[in-house]
């Protein structure tokens, strides 16, 4: 992408206009495919989804994230590929590279000297992953557990954690010390606060599922006092089941349901008696 392109970008995500001269260019390798020390890698569709995350992400200086550190910005995202060289996986190594600027401002002076010569290369992202799965099984590691470990081989293939569904990206760092084995990328999870949104998450599914089956009980049991009492109206014990709890309507609905077995029954005799009448009256 020429220079020109790469600043009307950038324009996007400025309140006035940014010529060539006025700010600072340069491309940062955010995170990749490869299995990192904590024995986790992204999935090639977590990449995709952090590609698209990143775009407009405030980069900071050494995790401060506040005031006038943050200065540099991410405009544009690509993934790269590099088909010759292969992850542990055995996938195309796959990195996303973010391309970021910074207003020049004579406090940044010395930090954009720094980017330039290299010096300040290493780049920490933070993300949140809902979805952790074992490379062996697949079982999900944050709701599950299995007997894999990561590091150990199992028929030949390294065990590490595959992570998907990424939910949001917060925010990308330049790190003093790099921190992996890829130089130049370290990753951080708030991994408490994933397995928070996990829990809360599936705590919600749980719930819309005893609400749906709480409905259906309700639904019964009027269905129920049809069939046993002949009731439709709405009168004090109707008014009383409202109020009640799911297990309070279950055995409500037990008591119910043995009474109407009971008349089924009380009926069974009379309905024969019925027939075999009607039998008679029909011979005669
Ligand atoms: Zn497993």
């Amino acid at each position: 992408m020429d220079n020109e392109s790469l600043l009307s970008k950038l324009n996007q995500f400025t309140r006035r206009t940014h010529t060539e001269e006025e700010v600072f260019l340069f491309d940062v390798k955010l995170c990749d495919n490869e299995i990192d020390r904590d024995g986790e890698r992204f999935s090639l569709s977590a990449l995709e989804q952090l590609k698209e995350l990143f775009v407009g992400r405030t980069g900071i200086f050494d995790h401060d994230p506040k005031g006038h550190n943050q200065t540099a910005r991410i405009f544009d995202t690509e993934l790269v590929q590099l088909p010759e060289r292969k992850t542990s996986a055995g996938e195309d190594y796959t990195y996303l590279k973010g391309h970021a600027y910074m207003v020049r401002t004579e406090a940044n002076r010395d930090l954009i000297s720094e980017i330039d010569g290299g010096i300040k290369k290493e780049v920490s992202i933070s993300c949140a992953a809902t979805s952790r799965t074992c490379s062996v099984c697949g079982k999900d590691r944050m709701g599950q557990s299995c007997t894999h470990q990561n590091g150990l081989s199992y028929h030949g293939k390294l065990c590490h954690t595959v992570l998907s569904d990424i939910t949001d990206a917060y925010e990308w760092s330049f790190v003093a010390v790099p921190a992996q084995r890829e130089a130049g990328v370290t990753k951080q999870f708030g991994q408490d606060t994933d397995r928070c949104r996990h829990l809360e998450k599936k705590w919600k599914e749980a719930n819309a599922l005893l609400s749906r089956v709480e409905e259906l009980v309700r639904q019964d049991i009027v269905r129920l006092r049809f069939l046993v009492e002949g009731t439709t109206q709405q009168d004090a014990v109707s008014l009383a089941a409202d109020r009640m709890s799911l297990e309070e309507l279950l055995s409500f609905q037990e008591t119910l349901r043995t009474k109407q077995k009971q008349q089924c029954t009380g009926q069974l005799p009379r309905i024969k008696e019925a027939a075999e009448n009607q039998a008679f009256s029909t011979r005669s």
